[in-house]
């Protein structure tokens, strides 16, 4: 669950879902697994999937304190993917918790 692995993260898009007057979305949140971790390679994503297929249809931008932090919907308005930017606190916990480096 992503209150497992980056409780912290979670905390802050409840309350800036709630700020931005997006409160529906704070139980969908609450109930996110993280699927997979974007595997782009950029050094400032620390973006994942939190659903098995990714077809974004809009967006929700949270207006985060630190980095930006991107809620993408589908179309039938389910949380499939998290974008997480410059947030080197997030990258390093998603790494530390999927141990994504080889060797
Ligand atoms: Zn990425």
């Amino acid at each position: 669950m992503l209150n497992d692995v980056l409780p912290d993260l979670l905390e802050e898009m409840a309350y800036l879902v709630k700020q931005q007057g997006a409160d529906p979305l704070e139980a969908k949140l609450r109930a996110l697994r993280i699927e997979s971790v974007c595997d782009c390679g950029d050094e400032n994503c620390a973006s994942f999937a939190t659903a098995a297929e990714v077809k974004v249809a809009s967006y929700v931008e949270l207006q985060a304190i630190e980095g930006q932090v991107i809620i993408d919907l589908n179309a039938t308005g389910e949380i499939c993917f998290i974008e997480v930017l410059g947030r080197p606190d997030i990258k390093y916990l998603l790494e530390e918790y999927y141990d994504t480096t080889s060797g």
